[in-house]
């Protein structure tokens, strides 16, 4: 029960990775603001996880995220972490090829939403004492990965953002990091790839042999987050099974 009486917010909590971090962190005891741009899939999350409670928020909206961070507060009164995990795929199209209009969604939900939620939450965790953020990131924030130009360079700007955070605001007993998944099966991940046989290839460029579940990305998360990681600041931190390692 490392997070009794903490309140976290997770963007993004409504499916997969996000879920499964929703789920840990209420299971060890933190009260939990499930925040998507889908209330519905946030409120199925809340209501599964318990300690938990949904918020419609979308993570382009600047003006909109100051907004629902304010209704967090004033249901909970104070925010301890901060997950920022909202964030889409796109599609495999080389670099010269690759549509203006996936460009500019990819970084203004994975890259810019990530600012926004950060504006918003950064004041309200200084004001409380202090917190930790964690940052979802990927293995794309560390290697280039053909045929996805605008994620590969949202999750390498997210790294750069974390580490900025984390200098900034240290002094007010805020620490900032980054988690960067391997492949792991989520609507996200299994919208574009479909066929079974790409992820038995997949699992097999895996030093462990298989690609990562969300419940591994949820544990890394709530390290990152936790007093165990006091002296954790500023760093990206792989859930790779080894597939960067060569
Ligand atoms: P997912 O599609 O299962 O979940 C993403 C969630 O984000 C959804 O609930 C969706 O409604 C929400 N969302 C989308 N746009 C939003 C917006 N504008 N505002 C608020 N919420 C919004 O995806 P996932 O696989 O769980 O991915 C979560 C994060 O993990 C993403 O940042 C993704 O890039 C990252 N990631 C995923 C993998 C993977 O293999 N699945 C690997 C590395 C990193």
């Amino acid at each position: 029960m490392r997070f009794s009486g903490k309140v976290i917010s997770v963007t993004g909590g409504g499916s997969g990775l996000g879920e499964a971090i929703v789920k840990r962190l209420a299971g060890e005891g933190a009260l939990v603001a499930v925040m998507d741009i889908d209330l519905a899939a946030a409120e199925r999350v809340a209501s599964e996880a318990g300690s938990a409670r949904a918020y419609r928020a979308d993570v382009t909206d600047a003006a909109g995220m100051v907004e629902a961070f304010g209704r967090v507060i004033a249901d909970h009164g104070r925010l301890d972490g901060a997950v920022n995990n909202a964030g889409i795929g796109g599609p495999f199209i080389p670099t010269a090829d690759y549509p203006l209009d996936w460009w500019d969604r990819t970084l203004a939900i994975n890259l810019t939403g990530v600012f926004h939620s950060l504006r918003a939450e950064l004041p309200l965790l200084a004001a409380g004492g202090g917190g930790a953020i964690v940052n979802m990131s990927s293995i794309c924030g560390l290697i280039g990965q053909a045929g996805t130009a605008a994620y590969v360079a949202a999750k390498h700007a997210v790294i750069g953002l974390t580490k900025t955070v984390a200098l900034e605001y240290g002094a007010q007993n805020i620490r900032c990091n980054a988690v960067c998944p391997t492949y792991v099966q989520t609507p996200l991940t299994l919208a574009e790839l479909k066929d079974p046989a790409i992820w038995t290839e997949l699992d097999a460029r895996h030093a462990t042999g298989h690609c990562a579940s969300p419940e591994d990305v949820a544990a890394m998360t709530a390290f990152l987050l936790s007093s165990d990681a006091r002296s954790v600041t500023g760093s990206a931190h792989l859930v790779d099974g080894g597939i960067t390692a060569s």
